[in-house]
């Protein structure tokens, strides 16, 4: 059981939500790098290990500026999260560049920046040689097992998946990468999302290092890290369980002593890119009650949407919701809290024992601080919220404002119109 905890009483909340409107998202900083911290030093048991931050999960110059200080480098898989990860002081090798379908131009910029490149597919040797020149010094490549491996949920069956490489093409791309004059390689696969199950990823590790040790007997190249991707999951809720850093660590650790010391491979880098596990906990949609009807169901709704958290109305994604000041109330009331969206998806919780919702509460939507404002889109003209960053001395400040009609309107354009005729 996992109690959810928000970082602000009622009465710090009520100021922030005066001075900023609801709806908006905020994030713990203090939280953020505890865990950091501990993911890190979790995963010290092994010679050099590093944390590529999955940009997709929190686009935010913030957020990513506080892991940089933490040791972590970006995980990236467009332009503009390149140019993301280079602005807040994520560069060279610091970057995992890991796309797929990826455009011509993308290549050259990651490649500009000394960003690793984690090849999708065997014909990007050719895509990429033609397209910089010359293959880069490092390059790395994402393995997909196929039905070597169970998926999960989200991700689906690997070889359902449209990523990497099957076993033989990974072999022939490595042997194929040192005849073109690639002196550095390294190995990446990403097989699950949100996995609950620690063995999961310690079972991922030992299929990496035995392909590894494969790769240097059939394509004799030597694999200098190896990148878990990412997948580790959060406890969204309440029943479950997070996933024990210090477990998969020292699991790993084991794997790795039994196949990549014997092998010659030691020192070996670990590395992975978790987006999910290491914001998504201290990120909370905060949105305030505006309307109840009285229906078939009880409805709360409420001034977030869809739009701004998707992932309940699109992956029938649970999140806890709390209400500010009646986190200790009886949970005697069974409500569905609604968007506005004219879409029937877009609902936060359905059917969920709250306790009773007056107009103008604030409610608290947890686990929100990954794939959360990042997932948000545009659907009804729907105006995104904003981001808030609590910081370590317990001040807050605006990381995004809200989106304005002005941003609407900024890709259309209405100077033509008096001349469009039909
Ligand atoms: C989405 C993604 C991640 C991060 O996944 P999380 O579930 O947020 O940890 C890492 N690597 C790749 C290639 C991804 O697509």
């Amino acid at each position: 059981m996992t109690r959810k905890t928000f970082p602000l009483d009622k009465k710090a909340l009520e100021n922030i939500a005066e001075q900023y409107g609801t709806p908006f998202y905020i994030y713990d900083e203090a939280a953020i790098r505890n865990n950091i911290r501990r993911f890190t030093a979790a995963f010290s048991l092994f010679p050099s290990f590093r944390e590529y931050f999955a940009v997709k999960a929190c686009p935010n110059p913030y957020i990513l500026k506080i892991l940089a200080a933490e040791g972590c480098g970006a995980d990236c898989s467009s332009l503009p999260e390149l140019i993301l990860a280079e602005k807040s002081g994520m560069t060279g090798e610091f970057v995992m560049f890991t796309s797929n379908e990826t455009p011509a131009q993308e290549y050259i910029y990651a490649n500009m920046m000394g960003a690793i490149l984690n090849l999708d597919d065997i014909t990007h040797i050719d895509f990429v040689e033609k397209t910089l020149g010359a293959l880069p010094e490092l390059i790395c490549f994402r393995y997909n097992p196929g039905p070597l491996k169970e998926g999960n949920a989200i991700i689906g069956k690997p070889e359902e998946a449209k990523y990497g490489l099957t076993y033989d093409q990974i072999i022939s791309a490595y042997a194929d990468c040192k005849k073109r004059g690639v002196r550095r390689f390294g190995l990446h696969t990403m097989v699950a999302s949100n996995e609950l199950n620690p063995d999961y990823f310690i079972d991922t590790a030992e299929m990496l290092f035995k392909l590894a040790v494969d790769l240097q007997e059939k394509a004799d190249v030597r694999i200098e890290f190896v990148d878990l991707g990412g997948g580790i999951g959060i406890p969204y809720r309440p029943d479950q369980n997070a996933v024990d850093y210090e477990y998969v660590a020292q699991g790993i650790r084991a794997v790795y002593d039994k196949i990549i010391v014997p092998s010659g491979l030691d020192p070996l880098s670990i590395r992975w890119e978790c987006g999910r596990p290491i914001t998504g906990p201290y990120g909370w949609l905060v949105t305030r009650a505006i309307h109840e009807k009285h229906i078939y169901r009880e409805y709360i709704g409420v001034d977030a949407s869809m739009a701004d958290l998707m992932r309940p109305g699109m992956y029938g994604a649970y999140h806890e919701v709390t209400v500010a000041g009646k986190e200790w109330k009886p949970y005697d009331h069974i409500y569905d809290v609604v968007g506005s969206l004219c879409e029937n998806c877009d609902k936060f919780a359905v059917q969920r024992s709250l306790p009773k919702i007056d107009l103008g509460d604030l409610i608290i939507i947890h686990d929100a601080g990954a794939h959360g404002r990042a997932m948000g889109f545009n659907y009804n003209a729907k105006l995104r919220c904003g981001e808030l960053l609590l910081r370590e001395n317990g001040s807050v400040v605006q990381i995004r404002r809200r989106e304005t009609i002005d941003d609407y309107f900024a890709t259309l354009d209405f100077t033509g119109l008096g001349s469009f005729s039909v």
